[in-house]
């Protein structure tokens, strides 16, 4: 790394990953400067619900984001119960003693996880340069600019509703294949998905079926629904370290491949890139550490989840809502018995998904597939 201190640290990237970087940087007094390709901070999101998790840490996720220098400045919701739906529509509930997760909303909106890691970022003199986008950056540099292909997506609507607090999730391959339906209500602000891990295609059904489930069985009404959508990204890395630049978040591939919960692997690459640039420790040392065993186990979870099909899942479900959510699921995050088992053929069968078979590609408006690689900026205008 440089030893020009007073040179202006270059970030690619104004999402969690990168802003975490930059506050822990900027609070060992290093000064920073952040590149964002788009207008807005959170500009790739919605101003949607999305969970923070609280399970794959053995400490609060806050209290660890704390240690590190990130304070909570962002409107959160610490979520202790809810309910899972099997696919035959059986309720399971769903309880923890401390916070599952904590519900934050991303986009441009005061108040977002995005805006007030900004603000966060900017207090501390970090310079933030909005609509600067870079294919090619110097060294050093910390590379951030989130996922490259949709290997998963999620569709749905943001809207208002005077319907109370909660939250559903469904695990019905008829409406979010290999993946999951969820509706997050919380102060009268809603958002409802299908996020599914294949058949993207035949989106539009998917969600349609989301929402009549939750209209049947969780009361949802929406007021003024604004559609919304999003991909991400899933490959286990041989390598964070592109060309000399440290790459962090999801652009690294962090990503929990079981149920897509992002956020955590963002945060955290980005303040380990942060302490091996401070303290002059070796980043591959540091992920390889302390966030690929995590991402190995999510790699199997998913090859195992896969397998099960609505019985297991059913099963699994019974088991979590007889137990304390937090503790089963942090079990389940980490490398447990089956997983450790399994890993071994999950890892030989992993692969990227970047081609849903499921698309004929016949008037394919798909930004998953290879085909529809060059639609992507369409399909983003189109949920601008
Ligand atoms: C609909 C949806 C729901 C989700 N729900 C959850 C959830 O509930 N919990 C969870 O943990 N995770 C969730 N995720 C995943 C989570 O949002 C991501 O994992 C997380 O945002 C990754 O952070 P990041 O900083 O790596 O990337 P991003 O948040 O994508 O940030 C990258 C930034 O880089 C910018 N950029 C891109 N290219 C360039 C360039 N060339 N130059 C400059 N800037 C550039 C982008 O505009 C963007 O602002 C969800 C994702 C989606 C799409």
């Amino acid at each position: 790394m440089s030893d020009f201190v007073n040179e202006p640290f270059p970030i690619v990237g104004a999402g969690p990953a990168g802003l975490a970087c930059a506050i822990v940087l900027a609070r060992a007094g290093r000064r920073v400067v952040v590149y964002e390709r788009r207008k807005r901070p959170g500009g790739r999101f919605h101003n949607d619900f999305q969970g923070i998790e609280n399970w794959s840490t053995e400490n609060n996720i806050l209290e660890e984001l704390a240690h590190a220098g990130i304070d909570d400045t962002f409107d959160h919701a610490p979520v202790r119960a809810g309910i899972a739906f099997d696919a035959w529509g059986t309720v399971h509930a769903v309880k923890s003693e401390e916070p599952l997760y904590y519900l934050v909303r991303r986009g441009d909106e005061t108040g977002s996880l995005d805006q007030g890691l900004l603000g966060q970022a900017r207090a501390l003199g970090v310079e933030v340069r909005f609509e600067e986008k870079f294919e090619r950056i110097g060294d050093p540099a910390i590379l951030a600019i989130g996922p490259r292909t949709a290997d998963v997506i999620a569709v749905g609507y943001v809207f208002e509703t005077d319907k109370s607090d909660g939250n559903w999730i469904c695990f019905d391959d008829k409406l979010a294949p290999l993946g999951y339906a969820y509706l997050l209500i919380s102060g009268g602000r809603g958002t409802v998905a299908s996020c599914m891990f294949t058949g993207f295609k035949n989106q539009r059904l998917f969600l349609q079926r989301t929402i009549k489930f939750f209209e049947a069985h969780a009361g949802l009404k929406m007021t003024n629904p604004r559609p919304f959508g999003g991909y991400g990204n899933m490959h286990l890395p041989r390598t964070a370290v592109q060309g000399g630049k440290l790459v962090i978040g999801e652009q690294a591939g962090f990503q929990d491949s079981l149920a897509g919960f992002g956020m955590t692997f963002a945060l955290r690459s980005g303040i380990l890139a942060a302490r091996s640039v401070v303290d002059s420790l070796d980043y591959t040392k540091l992920w390889r550490t302390e966030i690929l065993p995590l991402l190995h186990t999510s790699v199997a979870n998913r090859y195992v989840f896969n397998l099960a099909g609505k019985w297991g899942r059913r099963w699994a479900l019974s088991r979590i809502s007889r137990s304390d959510a937090r503790k089963t699921l942090h079990r389940l995050y980490h490398p447990w018995w089956l997983s450790r088992g399994v890993l071994p053929v999950a890892l030989r069968r992993y692969r990227a998904p970047l081609k849903d078979k499921s698309c004929d590609h016949v008037n394919c408006r798909c930004v998953w597939c290879e085909h529809g690689l060059m639609e992507r900026t369409k399909y983003e205008e189109s949920y601008a």
